[in-house]
């Protein structure tokens, strides 16, 4: 037990960096049901730890239920921040890469500019924050034209993401407008290889040239494209409880992280959608630690990673990492 919180302390203490989680997944559920107490009477089922989604579908419900009626003004997304950084900082978290949902503006009719103006001004000082749009597949249905080159003139969006189901195949927009993108200065992420095969991940970095790949387990189940991914420089942004909890993976001991790692390419370890799965940063390597055995030492490596692939000054990185270095020394000093 007295080992167990150990570890704890030493995970929620260790600098870390997050470079995976959607901004609408991440509602701050205290001033929800404060707001609204009837409409959001009870929390989302899928907090509990042995929750499992049975369909991709009943997770989008649960976005339907939560997220479409609360985030419909630019406020309540900085409000989303603030209080998402008020957790992370609690965790020691130095660094953030997020994204929020191109597909929402056509919902709630809310300009990409505005709702980025009002995140970015959210970002406490302190921490560093990269700000990215994720499109859907299909694009936008009305008006593309118009929002794509706002997204270009918006120097408040750092970057794109692609989302949405990744069963979609790659529609010739997509591979123009992230060429567009870089020739602007954006960075590439893009979601693949978690709900599909590893042929996502292939045409990620081959026809969009993505080196951020957001999730990306099942490149291990093709070693050519594992290798594609060492070889092109990538990394991979993973979610560990969200896998499990989607039942993208069978439970978190047949989790293909390690053998990502192993393979050559850097992992980070990642929340997705706090509000939907209940979970902190920590929580997440706890989970790897619990689930897959992972020593201190694997798990700093997991914390070194997030900076080093981070879009940080050299010396930020470097700063970071001896600070990782000397708590992982304390650590196992202490559990002798
Ligand atoms: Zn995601």
């Amino acid at each position: 037990m007295k080992r167990q919180s150990q570890l704890s302390a030493f995970l929620q203490s260790l600098p870390k960096a997050e470079h995976h989680l959607h901004i609408e997944g991440a509602c701050p559920w205290e001033i929800m049901t404060q707001s609204d107490p009837q409409q959001f009477d009870t929390p989302p089922p899928s907090w509990c730890k042995d929750y499992r989604f049975k369909t991709f579908d009943d997770f989008e419900q649960l976005i339907f239920k939560y997220v479409v009626p609360w985030m419909t003004n630019p406020e309540r997304y900085a409000q989303t921040v603030e209080e998402l950084f008020k957790v992370r900082r609690a965790e020691n978290t130095r660094y953030m890469e997020f994204s929020f949902a191109g597909i929402a503006l056509e919902f709630t009719g809310l300009s990409a500019r505005e709702i980025a103006k009002a995140i970015k001004a959210a970002v406490p000082e302190d921490i560093e924050a990269r700000l990215y749009i994720g499109l859907h597949h299909g694009g936008f249905s009305k008006n593309q034209d118009r929002y794509l080159s706002e997204i270009l003139d918006t120097p408040e969006i750092d970057g794109i993401d692609l989302h949405g189901p990744e069963e979609f195949p790659l529609h010739d927009w997509s591979k123009e407008f992230w060429k567009a993108a870089k020739s602007a200065g954006k960075a590439l992420k893009a979601h693949a290889g978690e709900l599909s095969g590893p042929s996502s991940v292939r045409e990620a970095i081959e026809d969009l040239g993505v080196t951020k790949i957001q999730h990306g387990i099942n490149a291990v189940k093709d070693p050519g494209v594992l290798d594609l991914a060492v070889q092109s420089g990538a990394s991979f942004d993973i979610c560990p409880i969200s896998n499990v909890k989607l039942q993208n993976v069978s439970k978190m001991s047949a989790h293909p992280l390690f053998e990502i790692e192993a393979a050559g390419v850097p992992c980070t370890l990642n929340t997705d959608d706090p509000f939907i799965f209940g979970n902190t940063l920590t929580d997440d390597y706890l989970a790897v630690a619990q689930g897959l055995n992972a020593t201190p030492e694997q798990l700093a490596q997991f914390a070194r990673n997030s900076f080093t692939t981070a879009d940080l000054p050299e010396h930020a990185k470097k700063e970071a990492i001896a600070e990782i270095d000397t708590r992982l020394q304390t650590h196992l000093e202490c559990s002798r």
